[in-house]
C-alpha cells in the first residue's frame, strides 16, 4: 500500500564506515522495511528538542536484502545541515527518521538485463553501487561499465569494493576520471566527462545500452546531452542529479 511507504519509521545505525575523509556509510536497521530496488532512495529526517526538523534525500546504496538493513553513504557537504550532522554527531545505537523506498523511475533490478553504462560523479556513485552490489548478487551476466568521475584518487568512494568487483567479473569494466589530481603513473582520464570519453565508455555495449547518470546537474546534462548525440536513444537513459549546479 503506498501510504505504508510513506510513513516515518525509526531507524537504529548500526554501523558507520569511513569510506573516504568526507565520505562515511551508515547501515542503518529498519523495523518492517519493505525491500527496495537498487535505485531507489529514502528520506532521512532530523528532529531538534525545540521541534526544528531537516529533511533530505539519501540514496540506497545497499543490494536488496531480506533483513532490514539500508546502507547510506554521505558525502560531508562545508556550511551543509544534514550531512555534518550525519558525520560529526551520529554514533551507532543512535536513531534517526526515515521513510522510503522511494522512486520508481531511477531503478534497477536483474529482469531489466543490459548491457549497462553507469555514468556517476562524485556521491553520484551511491545508487549505481546499489545496482553493481545487486548485478553481483544476482549473477546477472550483462555486461556493464562504470564512468566514475572524482576530483582526486582519495575522493573515489568504494575504491576497493569497485576494485574487487572488476577484477572478479571479466564483463564488467570500471573507467575512473580524476578531474583535479592525478597519483603518479596514472594511466586513466584526468577531465571533466567528455564526448571521446563517452565513446570509449560505449565500447562494447552495443549502440543502446541501459544508462544510469548520477551527479551533479552539469555532469548529469553533459553526460545525458553527449550520449544522445552519439545515438543512444534518451528513453534508455535515466539520470538523477544530487545537489548544487556547479
Ligand atoms: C534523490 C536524491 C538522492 C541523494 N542521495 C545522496 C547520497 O546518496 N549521498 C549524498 O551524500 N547526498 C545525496 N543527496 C544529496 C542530499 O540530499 C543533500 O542535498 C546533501 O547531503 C546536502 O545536504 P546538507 O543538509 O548537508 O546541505 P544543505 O544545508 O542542504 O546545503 C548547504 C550548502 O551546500 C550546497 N550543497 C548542497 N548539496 C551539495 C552537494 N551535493 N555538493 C556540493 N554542495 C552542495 C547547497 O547549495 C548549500 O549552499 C541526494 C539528493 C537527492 C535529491
Amino acid at each position: 500500500m503506498p501510504s505504508q511507504l510513506l510513513e516515518w519509521k525509526i531507524a537504529t545505525v548500526a554501523q558507520i564506515r569511513d569510506e573516504t575523509s568526507e565520505v562515511k556509510s551508515f547501515s542503518l536497521l529498519v523495523p518492517e522495511w519493505r525491500t527496495h530496488r537498487p535505485g531507489q532512495h529514502v528520506d532521512v529526517r532530523l528532529s531538534a528538542p525545540d521541534g526544528y526538523q531537516a529533511q533530505r534525500s539519501y540514496s540506497i546504496a545497499s543490494a536488496p536484502g531480506p533483513d532490514g538493513r539500508v546502507d547510506l553513504t554521505v558525502e560531508r557537504i562545508a556550511e551543509g545541515e544534514v550531512s555534518p550532522y550525519f558525520h560529526d554527531v551520529l554514533v551507532t545505537g543512535d536513531e534517526v527518521e526515515v521513510r522510503g523506498p522511494i522512486g520508481g523511475y531511477f531503478v534497477w533490478e536483474p529482469a531489466f538485463g543490459g548491457p549497462l553504462l553507469l555514468i556517476a560523479g562524485g556521491s553520484g556513485v551511491v545508487p549505481l553501487m546499489a545496482i553493481l552490489r545487486e548485478r553481483a548478487a544476482a549473477d546477472v551476466a550483462a555486461s556493464a561499465t562504470l564512468l566514475y568521475s572524482s576530483r582526486n584518487w582519495d575522493d573515489v568512494i568504494y575504491r576497493e569494493e569497485l576494485d574487487r568487483l572488476a577484477t572478479t567479473d571479466d564483463r564488467l569494466r570500471i573507467l575512473h576520471t580524476l578531474t583535479r589530481a592525478q597519483p603518479p603513473g596514472w594511466t586513466g582520464f584526468a577531465r571533466r566527462i567528455d564526448r571521446p570519453m563517452l565513446e570509449e565508455a560505449l565500447d562494447g555495449l552495443g549502440s543502446q545500452p541501459l544508462t544510469y547518470i548520477c551527479g551533479p546537474t552539469l555532469l548529469v546534462e553533459a553526460a545525458a546531452n553527449g550520449l544522445v548525440e552519439l545515438g543512444v536513444d534518451p528513453g534508455r537513459i535515466r539520470t538523477e542529479r544530487f545537489g548544487p549546479t556547479s
